[in-house]
């Protein structure tokens, strides 16, 4: 299958592609970069960067002593593009792809339904 620049790529999972373009050659969608790896669910906490969001999910490790789950949490940065535009508060979901800058080897793939 051939890939053209300027069109919607398919990603090769099943993601809704962002209604808008971008020109970002970041972008899994309408740039060059490829996806490969593990895929998590959480909410962005921070987009104070260019292009960047900080996104960040609990999740919950079994403590065989005492038998009980402790509580931990996560927190990576992941690449936003333009065309998904992910704001704080909301719940995306991120896919690991190649090192994109020194902190970030994740981007946003979708934009989740937030539930009110
Ligand atoms: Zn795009």
């Amino acid at each position: 299958m051939k890939t053209e620049k300027q069109k919607t790529r398919k990603l090769g999972i099943e993601v809704k592609a962002p209604a808008a373009v971008c020109t970002d050659r970041h972008c899994p969608f309408h740039g060059t970069l490829g996806l490969h790896g593990r895929t998590f669910t959480g909410k962005i906490v921070t987009t104070d960067y260019n292009r960047t969001a900080s996104i960040m999910w609990d999740r919950s490790v079994y403590l065989p002593k005492y038998e009980r789950y402790e509580l931990r949490r996560s927190k990576v940065k992941a690449h936003n593009p333009d065309c998904i535009g992910a704001k704080v508060g909301d719940m995306v979901r991120i896919m690991e792809c190649r090192p994109i800058s020194k902190t970030k080897s994740f981007v946003v793939i979708e934009k989740l339904e937030t539930k009110e």
